[in-house]
């Protein structure tokens, strides 16, 4: 994953405290080497060398497939842990700047199919072998919540993990009744502050994330329905008791309208909230979905 984590722990004593860390690092480092799109060792790209053939899994690699498979159902396929042959074809095209074909983007667009992963005891395969496996809008997640466990089991229940920006918090500091995580405002509106326990908060997107092509903006996150980078001037932030959930839910809200993502999120995924972020040319319109406990920077 190749992005910066840092931990934060309140223990009795030094020692508790970095034999608890490094263990939850360890965890982390662990779940890179099985889920990782950009090792060739990973466990995940063993799995799709081997396909159409079924290899032994580990019980993380079973539990990513397994997860991704219910996020990519429940959110009517708006998260996809198929989506790589597009994000390349996107990534490419950033680079050379180049509009793909629309016969490339049909090609890239029938390598995606979930229904592909099939899990059956304790083996696995792909059963295409043109598809592949892109757990990169999730993986930041799992590990957050397989940190976070570990910690606890430690008895640090007292913690917050910030990978690149995706964060977890646990109990509470020490004389505090909840963390603050600050978002960063897109343009110039208000910092908003969520007062978080036992919560993760993702955000995905953003305002200022797109490459533009004959006058068109693209994101780095892809609709699964068409093929094509989301145009979408937004960014989401979903607040939920899942890590997990937070990181796939956040990208499938920049891919969802917000009235479809509001309707999703509030019958299928009890006490989770977000905001959705809107750029509308001169403004941002601001979405509250559930109630992301939030207010503005120094109000009471
Ligand atoms: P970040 O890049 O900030 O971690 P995300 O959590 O949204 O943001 O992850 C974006 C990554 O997820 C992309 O780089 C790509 O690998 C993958 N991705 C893009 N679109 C989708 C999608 N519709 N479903 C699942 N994964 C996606
Ligand atoms: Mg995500």
């Amino acid at each position: 994953m190749a992005s910066p984590v840092i931990i934060r722990v309140y223990a009795s004593s030094e020692g508790v405290a970095r034999r608890a860390v490094r263990a939850a690092y360890d965890r982390m480092h662990a779940l890179e080497m099985t889920l990782s799109d950009w090792m060739p060792e990973s466990e995940s790209n063993r799995l799709e060398a081997a396909a159409p053939e079924a290899i032994q899994i580990s019980d993380d690699l079973r539990h990513a497939i397994t997860v991704s498979t219910a996020l990519h159902h429940d959110t009517d396929g708006a998260f996809d842990p198929t989506i790589g042959p597009l994000v390349e074809l996107w990534r490419r095209t950033r680079t050379t700047g180049e509009m793909p074909g629309s016969e490339e983007i049909r090609d890239a667009r029938n390598r995606v199919d979930p229904t592909a992963l099939e899990l059956r005891g304790s083996t696995a395969r792909i059963a295409r072998e043109d598809v592949e496996i892109d757990f990169g809008a999730i993986g930041k997640g799992i590990a957050l919540d397989a940190a976070s466990e570990i910690l606890d089991a430690h008895g640090l229940g007292r913690h917050l993990i910030n990978f690149d920006g995706e964060i977890l918090v646990g109990d509470a500091p020490p004389e505090r009744t909840a963390w603050q995580i600050t978002i960063l405002p897109a343009g110039d509106e208000d910092t908003l502050v969520i007062d978080a326990v036992q919560a993760s908060v993702a955000t995905s997107g953003g305002l200022n994330q797109f490459f533009e092509l004959d006058g068109t903006r693209y994101s780095h996150i892809i609709d699964p329905s068409t093929g094509i980078g989301t145009n979408c001037a937004r960014q989401v932030t979903v607040i939920c008791d899942s890590a997990t959930r937070a990181d796939a839910l956040a990208t499938a809200g920049c891919v969802l309208e917000t009235t479809r993502f509001e309707a999703i999120l509030t019958t299928r995924f009890q006490g989770a909230s977000a905001i959705v972020m809107e750029n509308h040319g001169d403004n941002t319109g601001i979405t509250m979905i559930g109630d992301p406990r939030v207010r503005a920077l120094d109000a009471p």
